[in-house]
């Protein structure tokens, strides 16, 4: 079966056809590092991983990208609020540039703990001033800017199909004179470049031909995603959030400069909501993945969970859920472990298997499929081989799986060995007393044609 994914642009399940085969270009945009990424943050991140490994399941060669947004964020959408790096420096005492490096370290080890596979390029927005300083020229030369005193803007209102992907209603915006529009001449248009103020010492600032000063939050992604992998690429990706501001505005400017919408699918993972509303840095009702650690759930509970609902529903946390996760998972990886070394994968679960996932990720059938395959009567080495063939998609990490080996404290080794003794010498009732000694300090003998093993209890 070919691939289907459900594009935002056109909102259809479309056929994916490469634009150059068997390339596939991938660009995700990546986190503002000015805090933790909490764990919504990363079930976005996990399911772009799931897409990119269902692309390279279906046989494509996959160049992903990645931004890291370590400059100037302000507070709104609005061109307007602070700069959220500076509020991170004040809270911390750490220069902005500090901050970023920390958080973009915590958000690397993160992906890794969540067996998100490497970026093949990561780009940080503060290496690629002159990239975006060049495509606002190239939008400024096509006509599309004007200039007020806090900066260069955008206008919208020279694009007819400005805000396509969101389906705005533009007109209607324009006449909502509710709209704070500032000296914006439309309320949609958004900045490109934002000049430092006087009375202001900022961290982050760079000359440009309009003045010192930043650039605005979308241009980064046009400028670099055009850099690594061309003006129309494959997929762009990203949380849901960006259907309405950050994407639209990410394909104006692409747009006005190269005459392409930036992607030919445009893909959106939903909200993790947590008593039914967003979880978000700025609500500050967030968990991170070293929480759930700490709570004595390993990132890959994290991965189970999310998985089990389709990336475009929104998907409520529990700790009641995370519970049946993490048991789900450490049942499955109890199973393959005992199944021992593979023989050669069921094709008839293979082709369901990838079936399951070219419609649009279904996920959650996928892990249904799973069960129904443990449950088979097929024999352990087909099964194994089978789902390490699933966890190429599913990034269980489920070759590698070993049960924990338990190290049994010298005072109960201490305690066994008499117990043998007393067995050799015949001394039934001090064995028998050892044994129970034994038993309540957690750990069971079981008496083996080898001799007696040690174990703690379930
Ligand atoms: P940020 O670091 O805030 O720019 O967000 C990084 C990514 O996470 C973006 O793709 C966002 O759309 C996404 N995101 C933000 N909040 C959530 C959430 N509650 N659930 C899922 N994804 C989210
Ligand atoms: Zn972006």
């Amino acid at each position: 079966m070919n691939l289907r994914l459900f594009d935002t642009y056109t909102r259809k399940l479309r056929d994916f056809e490469p634009l150059h085969p068997p390339e596939v270009g991938m660009y995700a945009c990546g986190p503002t590092v000015y805090d933790y990424a909490h764990i919504g943050n990363l079930r976005t991140y996990i399911f772009e991983d799931v897409l990119r490994r269902v692309l390279e399941y279906n046989g494509y060669r996959v160049k992903h990208v990645v931004n890291i947004t370590d400059v100037g964020h302000l507070t709104s959408d609005a061109d307007s609020g602070e700069d959220r790096m500076e509020i991170g420096s004040r809270r911390t005492g750490m220069t902005a540039w500090e901050i970023a490096e920390i958080y973009t370290q915590a958000f690397l080890t993160d992906i890794q703990h969540l067996n998100i596979l490497e970026p093949h390029i990561w780009c940080r927005a503060t290496d690629h001033i002159q990239e975006q300083v060049d495509l606002i020229q190239c939008i400024e030369s096509a006509g599309y800017t004007y200039q007020t005193t806090d900066g260069v803007y955008f206008d919208t209102s020279r694009l007819s199909d400005y805000g396509y992907l969101a389906r705005l209603n533009v007109d209607g915006l324009q006449s909502g004179a509710r709209v704070q529009a500032g000296e914006k001449r439309n309320p949609t248009d958004f900045a490109l470049w934002k000049f430092s103020t006087p009375d202001e010492q900022r961290q982050m600032e760079w000359d440009s031909p309009w003045g010192t000063g930043f650039p605005g939050w979308h241009i980064e992604c046009s400028a670099m995603a055009a850099k690594y992998l061309g003006a129309f690429f494959d997929i762009h990706c990203g949380g849901e959030d960006h259907i309405m501001v950050h994407h639209p505005n990410e394909i104006a400017q692409t747009q006005a400069c190269h005459q392409t919408r930036l992607a030919n699918f445009w893909m959106h993972g939903y909200f993790l909501q947590i008593d039914s509303s967003r979880m978000g840095k700025s609500v500050g009702n967030f968990i991170t993945l070293q929480t759930l650690s700490e709570q004595g759930y390993e990132p890959l509970v994290w991965r189970f969970y999310c998985l089990g609902a389709h990336y475009r529903s929104k998907l409520n946390f529990s700790w009641e859920g995370l519970d049946s996760a993490k048991a789900a998972l450490n049942r499955l990886r109890n199973y393959a472990f005992e199944w021992g070394d593979p023989g050669s994968a069921d094709e008839g679960y293979l082709k369901t298997f990838s079936e399951q996932i070219n419609d649009d990720l279904n996920m959650p059938r996928v892990l249904a499929l799973v069960w129904d395959l443990v449950k088979s009567d097929l024999d352990a080495a087909t099964k194994k081989a089978t789902l390490l063939e699933f966890d190429r998609v599913l990034g269980f990490g489920l070759a590698e799986w070993q049960p924990e080996k338990v190290q049994i404290p010298d005072e109960i080794i201490e305690l066994a060995e008499q117990r043998q003794q007393a067995r050799q010498e015949k001394h039934w009732a001090d064995a028998d007393e050892l044994r129970e000694e034994i038993r309540q300090k957690g750990f069971e003998i079981e008496d083996t044609p080898e001799g007696a093993r040690v174990r703690p209890i379930k």
